[in-house]
């Protein structure tokens, strides 16, 4: 997507956000949980644990990070793994940081070493050592910081080494949304969009959205755009079928990478296994794309399974790509 392109939808998602926990739909056990976190933190006067949120893309972590942050009452200061080059931008951080702000970093597990080292610390006894000068002279400083709360977000919980994960007194998995749940955001968002969406298309949408609330808001500002321009400006069946068609999106809601991955899957390694990186490079896309991006959707959806030899395609796959199965393929 272009810079501009991708600032816009931005800016299109940002207007969508719940701001409060009872405005979050779905995920109610994460809810409930971090609802009792926060209020018990709040009733003792202190800061809120740590929180780390994992899973997909798109559902809601960074959402919710900013909900504690707002539920706290406190000011929410973000940043990410891949902006902290080095452990000194990260001191710089922490060391502006004001008692009680929540901190949330993103794709916490591509945090450099040196950096992860420095959050332990900080996290768990709000200290953090400025290493003042180079070379033999170079002192380190310590700094004590006010209480905060790190909520950290990762799309990979497995590769956070364990001693940044033990600093976190609460963790939660997202997963991916049920249809019903879908269609409860798609018609808040369509309320504050100021667009009238039928039930049936409402439906439609949610079903193909890949269980991904981001999605789910995406596709329905592109049914809105099919609407004005061909449409009656109305959000129905058909505008939510024509607009989904144009977009790529299938009767699953799988869209081209997850297409992409399938097809090369089945077609270029007879269905596997094969492995991830070898499967990454036949669509042209990063591995980590397309283990935290595809994968799990394909897998959720049954279309594709892990062994220990790599990547498999199961009977459904090939069902769905209008191929026919090979004897032996998965069931
Ligand atoms: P992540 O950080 O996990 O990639 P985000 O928090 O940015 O995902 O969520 C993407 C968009 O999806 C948000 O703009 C928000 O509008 C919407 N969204 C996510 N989760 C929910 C939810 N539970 N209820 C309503 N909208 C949601």
């Amino acid at each position: 997507m272009d810079p501009d392109a991708d600032a816009l939808e931005r800016s299109a998602e940002a207007a969508l956000r719940p701001g409060t926990l009872d405005e979050f739909v779905g995920q109610r056990v994460v809810r409930d949980q971090l609802d009792l976190v926060l209020k018990a933190a709040s009733a003792r006067g202190a800061t809120a644990d740590h929180v780390l949120l994992s899973g997909p893309p798109g559902l809601g972590k960074t959402t919710l990070a900013m909900i504690v942050a707002h539920e706290m009452g406190a000011t929410l200061r973000v940043s990410s793994g891949p902006a902290i080059q080095h452990a000194g931008d990260l001191a710089a951080i922490l060391s502006s940081l004001d008692e009680g702000d929540v901190l949330f970093l993103d794709e916490i597990h591509r945090l450099a070493r040196p950096a992860e080292e420095m959050l332990y610390l900080a996290m768990e006894d709000f200290r953090v050592d400025v290493v003042v000068g180079k070379g033999a002279g170079a002192t380190s400083i310590p700094l004590s910081l006010p209480p905060f709360t790190v909520v950290g977000a990762t799309t990979r919980a497995g590769l956070l080494p364990a001693p940044l994960r033990d600093r976190f007194g609460f963790t939660a998995h997202l997963d991916f949304y049920e249809p019903h749940e879908l269609r409860a955001i798609l018609e808040r968002s369509a309320g504050k969009l100021g667009l009238a969406l039928d039930g049936d298309a409402a439906a439609e949408i949610s079903g193909r959205s890949r269980g991904t609330p981001r999605i789910a808001n995406r596709l329905l500002r592109r049914v809105r755009d099919w609407a004005q321009v061909h449409g009656s400006g109305r959000a129905d069946l058909a505008a939510a079928r024509q607009a989904l068609t144009v977009y790529e999106v299938d009767e699953r809601g799988l869209d081209r990478l997850d297409r992409a991955v399938l097809g090369a899957l089945c077609t270029r390694f007879g269905g596997g296994p094969v492995g991830l990186s070898t499967l990454a490079v036949s669509v042209g896309e990063e591995s980590e794309t397309v283990e935290t991006v595809a994968e799990p959707f394909l897998v959720r959806e049954g279309l594709m399974s892990r062994s220990p030899r790599g990547r498999v395609a199961t009977a459904d796959a090939w069902v769905h790509l209008g191929l026919q199965p090979p004897a032996d393929a998965l069931a």
